[in-house]
Formats: structure tokens, C-alpha cells, sequence
């Protein structure tokens, strides 16, 4: 039986990211994947690295984002360094655009909480009326009555960051299984062992990254993910010049020329199908905002599963009953890939999550039965 230091079940972003800073600092890891037949949002995501909506009401959520994304910049030079791709990373600050006077009103109320939540560690934020917006963003539509506009947002090609995490893990020693699914697994305190692809391995350490396969992963090894899946849709425009200087909470412009329009969240369980109701309402919503949009042929769309916990923060942990075994999962993988390689990789590699984590902890959610 081959034996690591470290296993990492799932190769989708999350495990991907930590896996490739287990490599990185040096422990022997091996990272499972189920491969072509699995549900996997990494594949399928809008790829903005974006903070201005994330936690309000969980201030931790809103530092832990931030955190990642003041990560992203060296974890993108760092790949393209150490494997030659690019991962397209660019922060020019984004903006949630407002179709009328009451939801400018509620988003103006909602940062204004997230600055105050944040204390210490502050919040920058704008609000730009339609004046500037109109100078910002040629083309804006009538409807748009303002936005708001952080410094923190940004976007980056999700596929190349899976690609050149996956490439980066292999190239640090790392020991990439495709095609191996976990259907067995036994656990011990510092002795876990998995029955993957027709063998078996064994690790000091699990990493339960699997994403919606948590769910059912997470019990045999004393911990609790219950994430469900939150359908989107995308829709890709055929290329043109640079037209959108930086992201928008549901548009933005692809290094290569492309818009995505997205992205819907469909709570229809594990439905992929496409939809072309929700379809035109996320073209409709598109040329509110950019009437010139309606000139541009829809050249792609797909849908794919978030993996979504119960109140939407992210879960992390380690078991009490299995220590060694820890459990990631959030539905903004992309966002959170900077603190998943260079700040939780490192808690694992140490065997210890650190205390600012415990208010990820699962049992958040163990809410006592009514009597
Ligand atoms: C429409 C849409 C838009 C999104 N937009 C954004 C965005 O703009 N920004 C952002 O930050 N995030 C975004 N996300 C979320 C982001 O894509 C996810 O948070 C992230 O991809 C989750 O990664 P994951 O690795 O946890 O899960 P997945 O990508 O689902 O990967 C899980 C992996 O685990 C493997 N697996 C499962 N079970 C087993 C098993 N038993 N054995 C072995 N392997 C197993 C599967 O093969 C799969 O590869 C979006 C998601 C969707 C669906």
C-alpha cells in the first residue's frame, strides 16, 4: 500500500489549491480525483476573484475573503513562474451595478454594514452615481441608476488556475490520481486509509475537498458537510475589443475578447439541464445594463453545480474524533483559491486549524431540536 504524508480527496478547485500548498511545503501528498462523470463547479464557474458582497453579517466570512484576495496576486505570479500558465489574474476593483433608486438605496445600506463590521480591518467602498458610472462604462443602459465599486474585486480564467494548480502539484512531488474514486475508506486518529481506482492508500492526514461528494464523505471520518447543490447558468458572447475596463458582479470580460453573462441559482438539486427561460433572463438583465450587448451572438452556455453549505460560509474543520482529518467547502472557489493554497495548506501541513477558522467549524450548524 502506498503511503503519504497527506491525502487529498478532490480535484476541483478547493482540493486542488490545498493540495498544491501541501506540495509546496514539502509533504508528500496525493490528490484524488473522481474525474469526467463527477459534478464539478470548477469547471463551470464565472471566475471572479470577489469580495464586496461576501459577509455581511459574518464579518470573519468578509476578512477571510479578503485575506485570499490579497493573496491572489503572488499565488498568480507564483504559477506562471513555476509552470508557464497564466492564470489571467487582474484587479481592477468591480462594481454591482443597481437597476433602480430602492435596490442603489439597499446596496448603499449593505456596504455601509459591511464597513462597519469590519472594525479594524476596514472596508473601502464607493458608491457611484450614474454620472460617473456612464464615464467609467460607455454604453451603460438607462435603466442603471448607480453601482458600487470596491478596490478588492477582481477576475481571473478559472480554468487555467485548475490547470496550473494541478500542473504546480505534480511538479512540487505531488502525486495526481484521476479517475479514482473514494469508495471505501477506514479511519484512525493520524491513520487514514482509502480505497481508490482498485488500490488502497494510506496518509497521516485526509483532506476532504471532494466537493458535493463531502456530503457523504464527511461522516466516516467524524465530520459534517452538509453542502448541497445551487444550479447556475452561463452565457458566453462571441469575442470583441475591450470594452468593460473591470468585472461586474454578473458581466464581465474574458482575457480572450469574451463576455460572460451570468449566473443564475436555480435550487433544482442535481439538475444540469439548461433552461432557456432563465436564459433570457440573464440576456434580458445583460442588455438592461449594456443595450450594445444585444448586438453580440451567444457563441456558449452551460450550467454547473455550486457546492453550497446551508447558510453559504464556507465550512471548515478538523475532526475531533479522527484529528488529521479536515473537511474544506465553500461555494466561491475561485475567490478563496489564494487562501486555500497559502494560508489553510499550511494549517494542514502543521496539523492545526488556526482559532480565527473556528467560527467555520460545522457545528455552527447543529441547531438543537425543538421540543
Ligand atoms: C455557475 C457558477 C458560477 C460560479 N462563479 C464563481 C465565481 O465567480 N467566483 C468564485 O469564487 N466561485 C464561483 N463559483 C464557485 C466555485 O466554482 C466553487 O466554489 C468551486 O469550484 C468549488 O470547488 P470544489 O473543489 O469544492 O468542488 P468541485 O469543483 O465540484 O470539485 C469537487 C471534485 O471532487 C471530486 N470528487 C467528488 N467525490 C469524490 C470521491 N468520492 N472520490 C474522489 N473524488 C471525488 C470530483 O471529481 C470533483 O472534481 C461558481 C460556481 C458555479 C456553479
Amino acid at each position: 500500500m502506498a503511503h503519504y504524508d497527506a491525502i487529498v480527496i478532490g480535484g476541483g478547485l478547493v482540493g486542488s489549491a490545498i493540495a498544491y500548498g501541501l506540495a509546496r511545503a514539502g509533504v508528500k501528498a496525493a490528490l484524488l480525483d473522481e474525474g469526467d462523470v463527477a459534478f464539478r463547479a470548477s469547471r463551470g464557474n464565472f471566475g471572479l476573484v470577489w469580495v464586496q458582497s461576501k459577509g455581511d453579517g459574518a464579518p470573519h466570512y468578509q476578512r477571510w475573503t479578503r485575506q485570499s484576495a490579497d493573496q491572489w496576486p503572488a499565488l498568480a505570479d507564483e504559477l506562471v513562474t513555476k509552470t508557464g500558465i497564466a492564470v489571467g489574474h487582474h484587479r481592477p476593483g468591480g462594481l454591482h451595478l443597481c437597476l433602480d433608486e430602492a435596490e442603489l438605496e439597499g446596496r448603499h445600506a449593505m456596504m455601509e454594514r459591511m464597513r462597519t463590521q469590519s472594525g479594524n480591518f476596514g472596508f473601502d467602498y464607493r458608491m457611484l452615481d450614474r454620472r460617473e458610472l456612464a464615464d467609467l462604462l460607455p454604453g451603460l443602459g438607462p435603466t442603471v441608476v448607480g453601482a458600487s465599486w470596491t478596490p478588492y474585486d477582481g477576475h481571473a480564467n478559472p480554468l487555467n488556475l485548475l490547470h496550473a494548480l494541478h500542473k504546480g502539484f505534480v511538479e512540487k512531488g505531488g502525486h495526481y490520481l484521476p479517475n479514482s474514486t473514494v469508495t471505501g475508506a477506514s479511519a484512525a486518529p493520524g491513520d487514514f486509509r482509502v480505497r481508490a481506482g482498485g488500490g488502497e492508500i494510506g496518509a497521516a492526514k485526509i483532506v476532504l475537498a471532494a466537493g458535493l461528494g463531502n456530503a457523504a464523505l464527511a461522516p466516516r471520518f467524524g465530520l459534517s458537510a452538509p453542502v448541497r447543490p445551487l444550479k447556475g447558468q452561463i452565457l458566453v458572447t462571441e469575442r470583441v475589443r475591450e470594452v468593460l475596463p473591470l468585472p461586474l458582479t454578473t458581466i464581465r470580460q474574458t482575457g480572450e475578447g469574451t463576455i460572460m453573462l451570468g449566473d443564475s441559482q436555480e435550487d433544482v438539486g442535481f439538475d444540469t439541464s439548461q433552461r432557456p427561460a432563465v436564459m433570457r433572463t440573464i440576456a434580458r438583465r445583460a442588455v438592461l445594463a449594456f443595450p450594445w450587448l444585444r448586438d453580440l451572438q451567444i457563441v456558449r452556455a452551460w450550467s454547473a453545480l455550486r457546492v453550497m453549505p446551508p447558510d453559504g460560509l464556507p465550512i471548515y474543520d478538523q475532526s475531533e474524533r479522527f484529528p488529521g482529518a479536515f473537511t474544506a467547502n465553500c461555494h466561491s472557489g475561485v475567490t478563496l483559491a489564494g487562501a486555500h493554497a497559502n494560508l489553510f495548506a499550511s494549517m494542514v501541513a502543521a496539523g492545526m486549524l488556526d482559532p480565527t477558522l473556528e467560527p467555520f467549524s460545522a457545528r455552527r450548524l447543529d441547531v438543537p431540536a425543538a421540543v
